[in-house]
């Protein structure tokens, strides 16, 4: 039976690169039928903190990677100890004050068949002896993993490829305890778009982050699939249960991926879409509320009728209240390319003014009757009907750019309606007179 691990280290947050190697071993598991093993590699003390550790579980289970079993490296000294004597005991490692080192075999070929680099050789005159245990009592890295890979009945060392360094160190730990080599798949790093290795410079890397930033993880899942490997085809979108049956560790690319945060919004959005409008509220309402857009006792309906009007232009949940927020505050926030675009003249207020008299009266508020009454007034007055809505979508949202807007104006409320245009007319009279005010002068 295949047997894959992830083994994080809680020394920082999961990120990006970290979330991509666990779904590789984690549908490489689920794909044959195999297991997948979570081990903490907590043996570095001092760096090792329970925060991290909270996050990176919290994080995993999010993102769905559920786990067959569950080791601490930190629980294990005994065993590391006991296999650390036995190399001593065999003459091949020695003792240097308190640490116990491992004698690397002089000048031999060491060669890996790595399923993604295919052959990888390494003499080991490159290789200097190596820790086992540290003067402190606490074991070394490559010493741990190569015990407890071998111990947990690790097939497939699937890992990122800053490991191939630590690979020959590792296989002849193998040897020298006498234990089968796994096989190793080292997987290409995630490079930003500048082709630097992916950092905090180029933005978020902690998948936490992500998930506040209102990204589904059905979608990060989608997308870290595609960070390195391929279906053979252009599929972009693929659900969990697709991706398991599909992976294969021959499609997985030998050369460095490119993080695209272009294509994983798009991804989301995509997601988004597709979400029912009931528990989109579910996701979004609690982000409004953190935000202070909403409190108790909003009318659920309404606000479910507005995501949904906002569904297809979102491809985050936080984009909800950046593009949405205006419904929620007493005044619009105006931009100032909008005013000087559609709030500039003394008859774009006259217009507000005939738009506000003819919906003052309509009784049932709804998008159709709405419409029918500004269709009305097109016709009555003879104005194109932009010159009625282009001022109107600017003193009610801010900007120029809003969903249909007679949808608008129905979940925005009459009220509101009247209020912001009103508003609006006097601040161009306000601006008008002034400007004649001067040139007058
Ligand atoms: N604890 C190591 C890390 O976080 C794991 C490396 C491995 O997968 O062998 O990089």
């Amino acid at each position: 039976m295949p047997i894959t691990r992830f083994a994080p280290s809680p020394t920082g947050f999961l990120h990006i690169g970290g979330a991509r190697t666990c779904l590789f071993n984690w549908l490489y598991a689920r794909n044959t039928g195999g297991k997948f093993i979570l081990r903490i590699e907590d043996t570095d003390i001092k760096r090792s903190e329970q925060k991290y550790l909270d996050e990176i579980l919290d994080s995993l289970k999010w993102l769905g990677m559920d786990w067959d079993e569950l080791y601490h490296q930190a629980e294990r000294f005994p065993v590391y100890l006991e296999y650390a004597e036995k190399l001593l005991k065999d003459g091949l490692a020695y003792r240097e004050d308190q640490a116990i080192i491992f004698r690397v075999p002089e000048n031999r070929d060491v060669t890996i068949h790595d399923l993604i680099h295919d052959k990888i050789v390494v003499n080991t005159e490159t290789i200097k002896d190596q820790v086992l245990i540290k003067s402190d009592g606490s074991p070394a890295y490559n010493f741990c993993c190569a015990v407890d890979d071998a111990l947990m009945g690790v097939t497939h060392v699937i890992r990122g490829d800053d490991h191939i360094s630590n690979t020959p160190k590792q296989v002849l730990l193998y040897e020298a305890l006498g234990f089968n080599l796994p096989k190793f798949a080292h997987i290409p790093m995630i490079l930003g778009e500048d082709k630097a290795r992916l950092s905090k410079r180029h933005g978020a890397t902690a998948i936490s982050e992500y998930r506040r930033q209102g990204y589904l993880p059905e979608a990060l899942v989608n997308y870290l699939a595609l960070l390195g490997w391929n279906p053979g085809n252009n599929r972009e979108l693929f659900s969990r249960d697709h991706l398991v049956k599909q992976f294969s560790m021959k499609r997985v690319n030998n050369t460095a991926a490119i993080f695209d945060v272009n294509k994983l919004n798009w991804i989301n959005g995509q997601y988004i879409k597709t979400i029912e409008p009931e528990k989109l509220t579910d996701f979004i309402e609690p982000l409004l509320k953190e935000e202070g857009y909403i409190k108790e006792g909003v009318d659920r309906n309404w606000l479910t009728g507005l995501i949904s009007l906002y569904k297809t232009r979102l491809n985050t949940l936080q984009d909800f209240s950046r593009l949405a927020g205006f419904f929620f505050n007493d005044q619009a926030r105006h931009d100032e390319e909008a005013v000087a675009k559609f709030l500039n003249t003394r008859e774009a207020a006259e217009n507000l003014d005939l738009l506000r008299e003819k919906i003052k009266d309509v009784e049932l508020f709804t998008a159709g009757e709405i419409e029918k009454n500004v269709r009305e007034l097109v016709e009555q007055r003879e104005i194109p009907a932009g010159q009625l809505i282009h001022p109107a979508r600017v003193a009610l949202t801010g900007g120029t750019v809003s969903p249909g807007i007679f949808e608008v104006m129905e979940f925005l409320g009459k009220d509101k309606c009247l209020i912001r245009m009103e508003d609006s007319a006097k601040k161009i009279r306000t601006r008008m007179d002034l400007k004649e005010k001067l040139s007058g002068l």
